[in-house]
């Protein structure tokens, strides 16, 4: 057997950052150029590099962006008037809450309070409701940028059988309904699955976010079969792996994304992506 194609997500992601620069460069001298606030509530050392991370990327892309800490207990009406300056601020175009949060705070109520016109994680309700209908406005990044790995392999997703393993509000759910709209026949798999191996087995294309190393071995997958891994975990030695066994998955997949360098780098240049299309107003 042959081993599969590799998905060069970070490739594809400066592709994609280099298009955004462009367009930032040429960006209208009359209006405020593109700027992303990013609210972090106490010192997670994981989000504090995620946050790092989002933020020199903006400065890459030219997009302003500031990085707020708030202290950990911080309480939730003193978020929920942060946000609402934010919302009213016309300078301000994006707007991000880092998650998780700490405890006491309630995600969904904070994601809630932001203008779904700024809301450029996509997980407002409104934002979720227009993409389950049909009209996507501002798209979850991860999920997004996964259709844009699809797209640069070929594959076409019409009639094709696409399995998603994990089904989050973040990540599996909005995959589902953007591989739906481009197509594709769906299966959502979650933890309460029945034969997980048999529901991957007939899946075209294989979409894996559970949060566990090395789930989705290589007997699980079809032959030919383009894989996705959205897992990114750390295991005892430092090293980071995804959610599916590249060894053996890369002797079946025709395509198969590596981890790191393959999803990751996508869901930043995808934050930028909807950083611009909220300063554009283009949905
Ligand atoms: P999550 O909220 O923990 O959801 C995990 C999903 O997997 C749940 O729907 C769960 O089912 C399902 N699941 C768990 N065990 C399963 C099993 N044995 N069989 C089938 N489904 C099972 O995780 P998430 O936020 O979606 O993230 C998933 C992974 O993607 C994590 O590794 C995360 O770090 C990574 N991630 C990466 C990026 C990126 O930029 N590359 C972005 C976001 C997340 P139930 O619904 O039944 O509990």
């Amino acid at each position: 057997m042959t081993h599969a194609s590799i998905i060069t997500g970070q490739a594809i992601a400066a592709e994609l950052r280099a298009s955004i620069r462009q367009e930032v460069d040429r960006w209208p001298a009359d209006l405020p150029r593109p700027r992303l606030v990013v609210i972090q509530v106490g010192d997670d050392p994981a989000s504090s590099v995620y946050v790092k991370n989002k933020v020199k990327a903006c400065e890459e892309a030219g997009i302003i962006s500031e990085h707020r800490r708030l202290p950990a207990d911080s309480t939730e009406q003193n978020l929920v008037d942060h946000i609402d300056r934010l919302n009213q601020d016309s300078q301000v175009h994006g707007i991000l809450v880092q998650l998780p949060l700490p405890k006491h705070l309630s995600a969904s109520k904070l994601i809630d309070r932001i203008d779904p016109n700024k809301d450029v994680d996509g997980f407002h309700p409104i934002n979720s409701g227009a993409l389950f209908s049909g009209q996507p406005r501002l798209v979850p990044c991860t999920p997004a940028g996964v259709m844009v790995l699809l797209e640069h392999t070929g594959f076409n997703l019409r009639g094709a059988e696409a399995v998603v393993v994990g089904a989050s509000n973040i990540v599996g759910k909005p995959q589902a309904m953007l591989l739906l709209a481009a197509g594709a026949t769906v299966t959502l798999c979650n933890s309460k699955t029945k034969d997980l191996h048999a529901h991957c087995q007939r899946a075209d294309v294989l979409i894996a976010a559970v949060g566990r190393a090395g789930f989705i071995k290589g007997s699980m997958i079809k032959p030919g079969a383009v894989v996705i891994d959205v897992g990114i975990n750390r295991l005892d030695s430092g090293r980071l792996c995804g959610d599916v066994d590249f060894e053996s998955a890369s002797k079946k997949a025709s395509w198969i994304t590596p981890v790191p360098g393959g999803v990751g780098p996508m869901t930043i240049a995808m934050l930028l992506s909807n950083t611009l299309k909220a300063a554009r107003r283009t949905f």
